[in-house]
Formats: structure tokens, C-alpha cells, sequence
């Protein structure tokens, strides 16, 4: 049939499809696609096979805490951390999560007092990540509510602070803002802290971490997150709300994963780069790298936008000083442009507004995470704009 066919040719087009100069690019999402390269590159390594008579039981592990966690995950995300240095896994219980959103909400859940008269005030500094507040918010939940800018929280009752670092969207390293006054608890989303984004300085040692393989391996679509709780009750309410929620977590895309982070590991014991068993954070730090400064240049080159500027650290995983590479572009506009979104549509980049995550319309977030196709016509784009051009 037509439609067969259709979806066919869709399939074949996939990942080869190449944007045209003239098509609209959507850099509103950070869609992490830019790593399809280097699995492509590796071929069958993480190729697994689920017989039929596999993954048939809800249970994955019933003597542990979180009772639907595949073993073979947990491994692999306790090595991995060990590999990269990035979290510390000793005496932490892992909850695994459909992404790292549901860990989100069965944070906020297992965080929240039970019997409390009113809900608990969920707050992030701004620019925070512009879904927390609908997550916070959607259901209108009596244990907690979205409450605004940390920075703004002067409120003498019960808060969750969330903290993310680097943070969606500007890539900065972060720690908590609210002045603790005993009543305040923190959810730190650390899922951009790889060696790919930003400078690996010490292992982190929070009460609550987020993680995900959307940011660290690429494989959104997975929907495979995990957190690392200090707390066993708080661990064991987060594994209820999601046995209430969807009763576990899909085994299937659990041993797809749990692959995906042991190749990864085994490609941090080869150094060297071009070849099939390229290391995956140096591929991932050598193309952030290119990307940052080829977007740069270009930004320099008018006198239309600001990008941040990141310090220079030591990352222990790269063993030499770095700075961040963010998986988005934070772009300020010069005076003269006040509705930043806008005007980049008029270019036909599609990106998101400043006032999505609590700021001004100046601002605009870039995903730049997309395939190399689409960067390279936001490179070109930008630099076609009739800007100020600077004297050198
Ligand atoms: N936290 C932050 C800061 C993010 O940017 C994202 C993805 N955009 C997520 C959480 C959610 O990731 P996922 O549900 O795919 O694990």
C-alpha cells in the first residue's frame, strides 16, 4: 500500500535525512541526536537480543530496595561513575526511572511532607529548566507546588530547592541559593554533569542526584534515568510512587541501556580517537569543543549576540584544565533586538525564549545537541545576519 510505502521510504530517508538550506530548524528542543554518529560508528556493539520468553515478570529483584531495577543496570551505572569520577555511588540506593522526569516527580513525592496543612514550595534559581514548573504543577498536587525563582524565596515554611549543575539553560555549575532554615530539602539534577559538558572537578555528594542516558550516552528515546539517594526511606518512596505510577520500569529498555552504559565504559579504557573504539567522553569533548568554537567565532564575528563566558577548571576525567561546552547555547541579544525568539525565527531557528525559564526575552536557549547537518545551517544562518559587522 501507499502508506507502507510511505513509512518505508521514512525509515530508509531516517537518520541520513539532511535539513535543506531552506528548512526551518527546530533547535527549540535538546534533542541529543548529535550522537548518533558515534554509534553508528559502532555498529553491533550494543546490539542485544530479548527472546520472547524474557522479561516476562514485573519483579527484577525482589531482595533489593527498588524491586524492579534490572542488577545488570545497577552495575553498570555504579561502574560508570566509578569510570568517569563524577558521583559518588558508595552506600547510595539507585532508583531507576522511565527518564530521569518520573525520578522527578517521585522526588518531589518521597520530599514532600505527607500530613503537611499546605503544600510544599518547589523552587529553582533562575534560568531554571523550563519544564519544572508544569511537572511541579500539572496535577495540581495538594503535597507540593511550584513556587518561582529561588532567588526570590523569602518564605519561612517548608521548601525542595532544585538545583541543577551545570544548569538547563545556561550551563553554569551551581550549588543551592535558599539560605537553609531547617526546613528546606534539595534535588540536585545533575544530568549534564559529563566530561562531554563540563569540567569533572570532584565526585558529587548529594542527598539526591538525577541521572539519565538522554544527556550522558544520547539515547533519549530509551526513557532510562536513574537517581542515587542517600536516604533509604526517601528511596523507598520513590520506588512507590513509581510501582504506583507504572509499576516498574520497562526491563527491555533497562538491558538496552545497561549495554549501552558497558560499552561506554569499556570505551573509556581505550584512549585515542577517529578509530572504532574511540573513547565516548573524548569524542563527545572533541565535538562540543569544535561546535563551541566554531559558534563563537561566528557570534564574535557580529555585534548581535553575547554568549557566557565559563571558567577554565581541572577535569579530573580529561586529566587537564577545561571549560564547558553546555549542551545549550545561552544567547543574550544586543539592545536593539528585545524579543530574541522572534527574531531568530525570522531566520528560520527555531529556539526557545528566555521567559520559559524565568528571565527576560532577550534570552534565547540553542539546543547543540543536534546532527552536524543542522548546526552547520545555524552557523550559516547566523552568520548571513545583517549585524554590525567588527572591526578587527
Ligand atoms: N533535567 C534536565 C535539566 C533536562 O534538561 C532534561 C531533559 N531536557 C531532563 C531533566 C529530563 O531528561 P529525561 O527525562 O530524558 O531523562
Amino acid at each position: 500500500s501507499s502508506s507502507a510505502s510511505t513509512a518505508l521510504e521514512a525509515k530508509e530517508n531516517g537518520i541520513k535525512k539532511k535539513p535543506s538550506s531552506e528548512s526551518v530548524i527546530n533547535l527549540d528542543h535538546g534533542d541529543p541526536t548529535m550522537f548518533e554518529s558515534y554509534w553508528w560508528r559502532m555498529g553491533d556493539k550494543c546490539t542485544i537480543t530479548i527472546p520472547g520468553w524474557q522479561s516476562l515478570s514485573y519483579f527484577s529483584d525482589v531482595g533489593n530496595l527498588c524491586w524492579f531495577l534490572e542488577p545488570e543496570l545497577a552495575n553498570e551505572i555504579r561502574r560508570l561513575h566509578c569510570f568517569v569520577g563524577n558521583a559518588a555511588v558508595e552506600n547510595r540506593h539507585i532508583v531507576v526511572g522511565t527518564g530521569s522526569t518520573q525520578l522527578f516527580q517521585a522526588a518531589l513525592y518521597a520530599l514532600s511532607p505527607p500530613d503537611a496543612p499546605a503544600p510544599v514550595n518547589v523552587v529553582a534559581a533562575a534560568p531554571y529548566y523550563s519544564s519544572y514548573p508544569a511537572m511541579t504543577d500539572y496535577l495540581r498536587s495538594g503535597l507540593y507546588r511550584w513556587a518561582g525563582d529561588a532567588y526570590a524565596f523569602d518564605k519561612d515554611e517548608p521548601y525542595i530547592e532544585l538545583v541543577t549543575s551545570p544548569n538547563n539553560p545556561d550551563g553554569f555549575t551551581r550549588e543551592a541559593v535558599v539560605l537553609n532554615r531547617g526546613g528546606g530539602k534539595l534535588v540536585h539534577d545533575l544530568v549534564y554533569y559529563w566530561p562531554q559538558y563540563t569540567p569533572i572537578t570532584s565526585p558529587a555528594d548529594h542527598d539526591l542526584m538525577l541521572f539519565t542516558v538522554s544527556k550522558s550516552t544520547g539515547h533519549a528515546g530509551t526513557r532510562i534515568g536513574w537517581a542515587l539517594v542517600k536516604d533509604k526511606e526517601v528511596a523507598k518512596k520513590m520506588t512507590k510512587f513509581i510501582e504506583l505510577n507504572t509499576i516498574g520500569v520497562s526491563k527491555d529498555s533497562q538491558l538496552r541501556a545497561a549495554k549501552i552504559l558497558q560499552v561506554v565504559s569499556d570505551s573509556c579504557r581505550h584512549s585515542g580517537s577517529g578509530c572504532e573504539s574511540e573513547n565516548f567522553f573524548e569524542y563527545g569533548r572533541r565535538i562540543m569543543t569544535e561546535r563551541w568554537e566554531q559558534l563563537r567565532d561566528v557570534i564574535s564575528h557580529k555585534d548581535l549576540f553575547r554568549l557566557p563566558e565559563y571558567p577554565l577548571e581541572f577535569c579530573k576525567f580529561a586529566g587537564e584544565f577545561t571549560e564547558a561546552h553546555p549542551a545549550f547555547a545561552w544567547l543574550k541579544s544586543k539592545e536593539e533586538i528585545e524579543d530574541c525568539e522572534r527574531f531568530l525565527k525570522g531566520y528560520k531557528i527555531l529556539t526557545r525564549s528566555g521567559k520559559h525559564f524565568g528571565v527576560d526575552t532577550k534570552h534565547v536557549r540553542v539546543s547543540m545537541l543536534d546532527r552536524e547537518d543542522t548546526f552547520h545551517l545555524l552557523l550559516e544562518r547566523l552568520s548571513a545576519m545583517q549585524g554590525h559587522e567588527r572591526e578587527e
